[in-house]
């Protein structure tokens, strides 16, 4: 059966109702009207993701375009000028990026380089006045990303974190079956990410650019789902990690498995790993029912099944569009964003506890 107990004429009419408990449920009703003016986007880190996500996404919104461009490498400027007809003055590289500070062409800069490396890259942005879209994870530490929240109030700029899952409509059906209970109390959630990394010289087996391996990376998917399905934060975690290519992993966990416990008593069971495959999906088990989603976290394609035998299956949009058209939206509204600095802040606090408990063997208490 297809999806669709539910229209999206009604999902949407449901989560307006909802909205003001359920901020990001009112993803799909945004995108109205016709913008006056268009806010415009310099990409800082110019890699897989820019290139194959974020730029073409761009082409597809409503409220932004590609004003400009961050980069340490001369011919890639070039390639991008030609592909995307960008004028030199909005060319920048990372030494020279806190002159953006004269260029009104760019209001936002989408930070999309590794890691460890946001920090200093959203704190410049924001010292030249521009507003910041931080790839996750936030940041590799705790302090790292408090010092990005402040420095982007002190600059009054917004600070927004790249959770793309918070627009997607099939989550924020997953989202809407938990907190109205549509299958009775959620007891367990289990989540899981992970894929086989590739090249072993890359920065992500890096400690210091990736602050850790594959729960920073895609594990922190998981994490972020048990969150925004329960509407509530761990009060405890406790984890251990494995490594068995120790030449390849030895900065950084190869796999990691994660237990938490929410405070209405769900508790969610959560995996993650650099070297399998078929994992991207969660399940949520109530005592009156279940659902699942596999894949829960592509690009495209997510869909799911309900234990009544209904499909989750809701439009396939582009995700990351919608991400910075939100943003533009927040920008030229100003109103806040729903993925704040504080939201990444609370994941990387958590990730840190998850890797406190694996090294300890203790359970960690976050309350
Ligand atoms: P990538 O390695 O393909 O690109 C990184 C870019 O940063 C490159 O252009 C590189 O030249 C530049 N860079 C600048 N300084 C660097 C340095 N010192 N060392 C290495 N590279 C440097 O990585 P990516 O896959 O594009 O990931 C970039 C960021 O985006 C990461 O934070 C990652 O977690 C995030 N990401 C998010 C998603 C998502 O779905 N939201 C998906 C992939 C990656």
């Amino acid at each position: 059966m297809k999806a669709t107990n539910q229209s999206r004429r009604d999902f949407i009419k449901t989560t307006s109702l909802a909205a003001a408990s359920l901020p990001f449920m009112s993803a799909l009703s945004s995108c109205a009207q016709t913008p006056d003016r268009k806010i415009g986007f310099a990409l800082a880190g110019l890699g897989n993701l820019s290139t194959n996500q974020i730029a073409p996404a761009l082409q597809k919104t409503k409220f932004c375009r590609l004003a400009g461009i961050v980069t340490g490498h001369p011919q890639k400027a070039a390639a991008w000028k030609a592909q995307y007809n960008i004028p030199d003055k909005n060319i920048y590289n990372y030494d020279n990026m806190e002159q953006m500070a004269d260029n009104s062409d760019i209001d936002v800069v989408y930070v999309v380089t590794p890691n460890g490396l946001h920090a200093e890259h959203t704190i410049k942005s924001a010292r030249a006045g521009k507003h910041v879209l931080s790839e996750k994870p936030m940041e590799v530490s705790v302090e790292k990303c408090q010092q990005m929240i402040d420095e982007c109030k002190k600059a009054g700029k917004q600070l927004a974190i790249g959770y793309r899952m918070h627009f997607e409509p099939n989550s924020l059906e997953c989202i809407r079956l938990v907190r109205e209970k549509v299958f009775g109390s959620a007891k367990i959630i289990d989540a899981a990410f992970g894929f086989r990394i590739g090249d072993p010289t890359q920065w992500r087996l890096k400690k210091d650019l990736a602050g850790g391996g594959c729960l920073m990376d895609v594990g922190i998917y998981a994490l972020n789902a048990s969150r925004y399905l329960t509407g509530e934060e761990p009060v405890e975690v406790s984890a251990f990690t494995t490594v068995t290519d120790p030449v390849k992993f030895s900065q950084v966990e190869e796999s990691i498995s994660w237990q938490s416990k929410f405070p209405g008593g769900i508790i969610a069971r959560c995996g993650s790993s650099y070297n399998a495959q078929g994992m991207a999906d969660f399940k949520v088990s109530a005592d009156g029912g279940w659902f699942k989603m596999d894949p829960a976290f592509s690009y495209h394609g997510n869909h799911g099944v309900r234990s009544d035998g209904q499909e989750i299956n809701l439009s396939d949009i582009d995700q990351f569009a919608a991400e910075m058209d939100d943003f533009a939206q927040c920008i030229l509204e100003n109103r806040p964003t729903r993925v704040p600095g504080e939201e990444g802040l609370r994941d990387v606090k958590i990730m840190m506890a998850i890797y406190e408990s694996a090294r300890t063997g203790k359970t960690v208490s976050l309350a």
